[in-house]
Formats: structure tokens, C-alpha cells, sequence
């Protein structure tokens, strides 16, 4: 028996029409031979407009009936998509997240799977049915309702697809991963194979496509995924084990973020202990911080700038300007339009040069750097939003459009 996980995205279930040709899509799998488990996300906009709603009622909505509110898009959704099969005339039967069950940690609106049972799912579909199963939410062992951080449903469905042993079909609004978001960068090209490192650096750079979670889960377990197009029978992207990957390039993909804060204390008193005194008084927040410099000091001064995500930076805020009023620092400056460009290739383990011509890029095109950071297999720069888009273009040129031209002229192409 083999079984197949589909998740279908928010744009691929938007509509009762949508619903039904992702139903056939299912049917289309059950006639293949598969056993499909259906992952359903809300339909496009839900998990928005419900956020929006509880906005109205506080600013901050305790985060237990977040939850709550956020799950009922999921649960709308897979009753909406197991009548469509039955209507098909393939018994179906929907699931919540605490139905199946998925058991999570109890950290509301970002929890964490921490074990699926698969008792139930299997004795479904030994009797025929298709399970539907919720994605984005579970259930803590005291039995309370949590969600999995926006666009949690590629976690929900590489979680089942782990459990159970079985491939991971994401289908979704474009045809696969792409060298850069083919929004942006209309000459982005579909990856056929990536593995799992580059597809975790470019889902945590700001490729949306697929959660960074539902990644470190299918390298942990070993889950073969194939994201791939609801409207079209083309092959999409399979992430995979690094062996896997025959074409081995010093870029693989580019990527943008507009969701981070950049915050500089300007004239710090340059000493031992400043710095541990702030980011301390970060991450005691749970504060994830990204970026940081430290510009070089003048007559025992110094300026020190850090990122965060924009979620979390009114929080960051608050506590940076107590430290800097406590520490003597002139003032904190906070500046939210700033966008996180990145480069990442496992290629890059091994070449040589690639910063410098990132920064000649970035230079020819009148762009400053504000802040830089680089790990392995990445590079990124944070730079003013409004050169983001012509940044990604420009990058994509040099490093995915000349390197493809070159590989074809040496006969590698
Ligand atoms: P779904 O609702 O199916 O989960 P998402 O909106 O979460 O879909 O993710 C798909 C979107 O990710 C695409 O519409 C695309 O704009 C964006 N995206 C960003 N970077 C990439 C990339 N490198 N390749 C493919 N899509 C990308
Ligand atoms: N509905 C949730 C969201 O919009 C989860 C998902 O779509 O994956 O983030
Ligand atoms: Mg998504």
C-alpha cells in the first residue's frame, strides 16, 4: 500500500470550482494506485481576514484564543473538500488536527509537532475512505487547540508524510521552487532537483513557498517532496537528500525579505559587557535577532545595529530603549524599510569571489549595504526595501541568467 500526502494550498482551495479540481487531482492519485491522505489549507485569505477580525476586537489577542479563531479557516476547508469527493463519489471523511491526532508543544500560534498518530488515518483508508486532514493545527497533550506559525500546512503534510511513510505531493500556486519568486523575477527558472540544505536556506531567507519547518522536518525523516503546480500535470521541484542533486551550481536560488526591522543605538559607550548587557535582554524575550554590526569605535563610542523580525520589533523596541537610556547610548533608531537580500548554493562551500561580485552588483546599481551576514552556503545583504525587487533582478542576472550562458558555452549546460 502506497500512500501519498497532497496538500493543497490556500490559493489552490480559494473557491468551491478549486476545491473540486484538487479533488480530482486526489482521484486522479487513488486511480494511480496511491492510498491519498489529503492535507487541506484554509481557502486563500481566511487566515488574513481572521486575524484582521480579532485585531478589531484587541490589539493583543491572548494568544490560547488565537488559536482557537485561526483553526476554524482549516476545519472550514476539509468539511467544504471531503463533501466535494463524496459528492465525486469517493467516500472522504475530514479530520482536525486533534482528530487525527497531531500533538504538538504548547506554544500557541507557533507550536511545534511533537508526535502524529497514525491508528486512526490507517484504519481509514483500510476501509476505503480518503482522510482529509487539517493543516496548520494540532492539539497539546492537556487537549488544547494550537496552530503551527503561518503557512503551517507544508509541516502538517511532511508530519503525516514521516508518520506514515509516505511521499509528500505540495501542490500549490506556481509550478515549483524557482530560482528566485517567479513574481518578482519573471526569467526565474523551476528547479528540477534541490536538497534539503538549499531549500531550508532559501525557505528561511523569505522563499514562502514552503515553510522552513515542514523542511528541517523532511531532512530530519528523510521525506521526499514534490511541490508542484494544482493546475498543471507537469513534473514540479523534488527536494531531497545532497546526494541526490546531480547538478551541482555556486547559486542556486535568490532571495528577498521585507519582513525585518533594522535597529541602530547610536554612540554606545564602546566597553566590555554593552553588548551582552542588550542581546541578553533580547533572547530573555525569546527575540530571535539576525543581523548585527558593530561599527568601529571613535573617542570610546560606538554605533551597533541589529535585525529582527518586524513581528516581534515593538517588543525589541521597548526593551533596547531602556538598555540604551541605562548604558548612556544618544538614542535608538529604528528604521523598518529595509529588505534582507540573500544568495544561496551549496556551491558556494567551495568558490571563491562570490561576495565581491555581490557587492559590485549591488554597487553598479547604486544600492548601499547596510548590514551584511554570510554562513556557508549563504549571503546576505540588508539593504534600503526600496531597491529590493531591482536587487533580486540584478542578482539573478549575474549569478543564475550569466552562469547558465557559461555553463552552455562549456558544454556543461
Ligand atoms: P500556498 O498557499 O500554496 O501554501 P504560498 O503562497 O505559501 O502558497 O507559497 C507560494 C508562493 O511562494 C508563490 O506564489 C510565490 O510567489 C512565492 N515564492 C517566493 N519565492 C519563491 C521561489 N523561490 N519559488 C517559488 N515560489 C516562491
Ligand atoms: N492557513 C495558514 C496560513 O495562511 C496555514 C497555511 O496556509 O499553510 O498561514
Ligand atoms: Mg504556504
Amino acid at each position: 500500500m502506497k500512500i501519498l500526502v497532497q496538500k493543497f494550498g490556500g490559493t489552490s482551495v480559494a473557491s468551491l470550482e478549486r476545491i473540486e479540481r484538487c479533488a480530482k487531482r486526489v482521484i486522479d492519485a487513488l486511480k494511480k494506485g496511491y492510498k491519498p491522505v489529503v492535507v487541506s489549507s484554509a481557502m486563500a485569505g481566511e487566515t488574513d481576514s481572521l486575524i484582521e477580525l480579532a485585531k478589531r476586537v484587541t490589539g493583543r489577542p491572548p494568544e490560547r484564543e488565537m488559536d482557537m479563531l485561526l483553526a476554524t479557516g482549516e476545519q472550514k476547508a476539509i468539511a467544504l473538500f471531503a463533501m466535494t469527493l463524496n459528492k465525486l463519489g469517493y467516500p472522504a471523511v475530514s479530520l482536525c488536527g486533534w482528530q487525527v491526532p497531531i500533538i504538538t508543544d504548547d506554544v500557541h500560534t507557533k507550536a511545534r509537532i511533537r508526535k502524529v498518530g497514525t491508528g486512526k488515518l490507517l484504519s481509514l483508508i483500510e476501509e476505503g475512505y480518503i482522510p482529509v486532514v487539517a493543516g496548520f493545527q494540532g492539539v497539546t497533550e492537556g487537549g488544547e487547540i494550537t496552530t503551527l506559525g503561518r503557512g503551517g500546512s507544508d509541516t502538517t503534510a511532511v508530519a503525516l508524510a514521516a508518520a506514515l511513510g509516505a511521499d509528500c505531493e505540495i501542490n500549490t500556486d506556481v509550478p515549483g521552487v524557482f530560482t528566485a519568486d517567479p513574481r518578482v523575477v519573471p526569467s526565474a527558472r523551476k528547479i528540477s532537483r534541490i536538497s534539503y540544505e538549499e531549500m531550508l536556506e532559501l525557505a528561511s531567507l523569505g522563499a514562502k513557498v514552503m515553510q522552513i519547518r515542514s523542511v528541517e522536518f523532511a531532512a530530519k525523516f528523510g521525506v521526499r517532496i514534490h511541490v508542484r503546480s494544482t493546475f498543471s500535470e507537469d513534473e514540479g521541484t523534488w527536494i531531497v537528500p545532497e546526494e541526490e542533486v546531480m547538478e551541482k551550481v555556486v547559486v542556486r536560488g535568490i532571495t528577498m525579505d521585507t519582513n525585518e526591522t533594522r535597529f541602530t543605538i547610536v554612540r554606545v559607550p564602546d566597553k566590555p559587557g554593552i553588548a551582552a548587557e542588550i542581546f541578553k535582554a533580547l533572547g530573555d524575550a525569546h527575540i530571535v535577532v539576525d543581523m548585527i554590526v558593530q561599527n568601529v569605535s571613535h573617542d570610546g563610542f560606538t554605533d551597533m545595529s541589529f535585525t529582527v523580525n518586524k513581528s516581534e520589533a515593538d517588543k525589541a523596541h521597548e526593551i533596547v530603549a531602556k538598555i540604551a537610556k541605562k548604558v548612556g547610548a544618544k538614542e535608538v533608531v529604528r528604521d523598518d524599510r529595509v529588505a534582507k537580500i540573500s544568495i544561496v548554493g551549496i556551491g558556494m562551500r567551495s568558490a571563491y569571489g562570490v561576495a565581491g561580485r555581490m557587492f559590485e552588483i549591488l554597487a553598479k546599481n547604486g544600492i548601499n549595504i547596510k548590514a551584511i551576514s554570510t554562513s556557508e552556503i549563504k549571503i546576505s545583504c540588508l539593504i534600503d526595501e526600496k531597491y529590493a525587487e531591482l536587487a533580486v533582478r540584478a542578482l539573478h542576472e549575474e549569478f543564475i541568467e550569466e552562469m547558465e550562458e557559461f555553463e552552455t558555452i562549456n558544454g556543461n549546460g
